[in-house]
């Protein structure tokens, strides 16, 4: 598919906070055809709902620019995972909610910065003193963690019916997004940024429509990347262990006074 059009459907009472909702659904488009694989249907739909939800092709949206950006990332997003590759979000969640939250912060990042682009506060203090909010911690990180920290996370390798409220998010559920988009930002640093893209395109050519699971996303990476991650995929997969890295040396290099930290994990 060399085109797609993108078209904002929006209701008229919205109409003059959406007159850049195209142009973004354009380049979410452009930014995940580049990074993960080109998108394959010949259209994409943001309609105004006051909702989130994906189809193929459309997706229900609601608020109004700059504050609905992050919802129209993460819906278009599952074009990607759900719709291309198709996977089976009852049978194990992660892998469709999962890798789309983690394109949501990969894609405001690359779209708009490091930082979240919101509509400012009305208050001057906090206009002054509240700090930026980063892509990544707001949609991935901070979730993560305040679980994490409690044991609160699940194994991702569960089916959507045993955490027992998927539709609340309740019982360790939202962990197929926020667990699952840390497992995929934590292979990035641990493969590096070019070996990390490159593996995830194999895994997307690989699989495109074809329906995967664990297992094959898995066996695809390790056979991209020719490294051992068993280990990496028990962990997160199967156990509820966290990240916990130690310092094994650190060294202070000639070339401007750099310091280089070697790590290991301690799990
Ligand atoms: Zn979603």
């Amino acid at each position: 598919m060399e085109w797609s059009k993108c078209i904002a459907l929006v209701t008229e009472p919205h109409a003059s906070k959406w007159q850049t909702a195209s142009d973004y659904v354009a380049k979410i488009i452009k930014t995940f055809s580049q990074d993960f694989g080109m998108y394959e249907y010949p259209k994409m739909v943001a309609a105004d709902a006051n909702d989130g939800m994906e189809y193929p092709m459309i997706t229900l949206d609601g608020g109004a620019d700059p504050d609905f950006r992050g919802l129209l990332v993460h819906e278009i997003g599952h074009n990607w995972f759900y719709g291309m590759i198709g996977n089976n979000e009852t049978y194990r969640a992660a892998l469709d909610e999962g890798f789309t939250q983690f394109l949501t912060a990969w894609g405001l990042r690359k779209i708009d910065g490091d930082t979240m682009i919101t509509t400012p506060d009305k208050s001057n203090y906090k206009r002054v003193f509240r700090e930026p909010k980063l892509a990544i911690d707001r949609n991935i990180y901070f979730r993560y963690i305040y679980d994490a920290m409690r044991h609160l996370d699940k194994p991702l390798n569960t089916h959507s019916h045993d955490f027992h409220n998927a539709l609340g998010h309740e019982n360790g559920y939202s962990h197929v997004y926020y667990k699952t988009a840390t497992m995929l930002y934590n292979l990035q640093y641990l493969l590096g940024d070019s070996l990390f893209l490159n593996a995830m395109n194999h895994y997307v050519s690989k699989w495109k429509f074809a329906h995967p699971y664990f297992e094959d996303f898995r066996q695809s990476i390790i056979e991209y990347t020719h490294e051992d991650l068993n280990y990496f995929f028990d962990q997160w997969l199967e156990t509820t262990k966290t990240i916990d890295y130690g310092i094994t040396s650190i060294r202070r290099t000639e070339k401007n006074n750099e310091y280089k930290i070697k790590l290991k994990t301690l799990w």
